[in-house]
């Protein structure tokens, strides 16, 4: 039987920028791979020679089709409009995603949980990744579709009940975090204003590692990780690392992609490498 994973991610490039790896391996074995995008990504800083507002959602939007098919992947576009980050006043918008009734997105999410019946959901930690509302949002209304979604009495006219059998949040160990804010104070750059737009504070980023169960291999997902990335030109996903650095530098550098297991409940200690029962 065919065996199915769906990632909800919040943003038109999480999906390449985040567990890409993990995408590519599994739809390169036969893995039916779907990735739901919550929104239009209007809201990101484009790169130079990018329109803004609507015309780059538009923009956005082929970008995340070319990276879907790279990883081999169906793509289920909501296209809310997305937030900023904390302390933007785009975030005052009614359409903006945290601004959406979440009731109304786990409807949209039961919805397609009962469609594509997927074995296994993957989404943001609970602290997206780098403290994005969006992602955060994107993580709370999964775990709700998620666990609604096996339910008759829930969200009723949405399909047929289904229990996918697993959620994994998809994160980052703090442990090399640590190590890099370190370096970047020793050659007196500022950790708690890292990243293009400069609003990503490197210090509260990432998991301890202790809370991580789950490493997946994407050793040969690096190549199709790259390929999608290079994708999402508008976010400068052609430049940097990711799309500079060899594969198979970057396959040695970087050999797993890491998973808190969210439900079934982990027991302490528990150090897994799949996805899949
Ligand atoms: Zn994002």
């Amino acid at each position: 039987m065919t065996r199915r994973l769906l990632g909800v991610f919040a943003h038109p490039d999480d999906e390449s920028f985040g567990p890409a790896g993990t995408l590519a391996v599994h739809s390169a074995a036969g893995v039916d791979v779907h990735i739901a995008t919550m929104t239009d990504g209007a809201a990101g800083a484009p790169a130079a020679g990018f329109p803004e507002g609507d015309e780059l959602a538009v923009v956005r939007r082929s970008e995340l089709r070319a990276a879907a098919r790279h990883l081999g992947a169906t793509l289920h576009h909501f296209a809310h409009r997305d937030s900023g980050f904390t302390g933007d006043l785009r975030n005052q918008d009614p359409r903006a995603f945290i601004n959406v009734d979440p009731v109304h997105v786990t409807d949209q999410l039961v919805a397609l949980i009962r469609d594509v019946r997927p074995d296994v959901v993957v989404t943001h930690d609970e602290q997206g990744g780098y403290h994005h509302p969006d992602h955060i949002r994107c993580h709370q209304v999964v775990r709700a579709a998620f666990d609604a979604a096996s339910d008759p009495t829930r969200f009723v006219d949405r399909g047929t009940p289904f229990a996918p059998s697993r959620l994994y949040s998809e994160t980052t160990s703090n442990r090399w975090v640590k190590v890099a804010t370190r370096l970047m104070r020793l050659v007196g750059r500022d950790p708690t204003r890292f990243g293009v737009n400069g609003d990503v504070d490197l210090t509260r980023v990432g998991m301890d590692p202790a809370r991580i169960t789950t490493r997946i291999d994407v050793r040969r997902g690096w190549p199709a990780k790259q390929a999608a990335a290079a994708c999402h030109v508008s976010q400068r996903g052609d430049v940097g690392p990711i799309t500079r650095v060899p594969a198979w530098l970057l396959a040695r550098m970087l050999p797993s992609e890491l998973f808190i297991r969210e439900v079934p409940a982990p027991w302490p200690g528990l150090r897994e490498r799949s996805l899949f029962v």
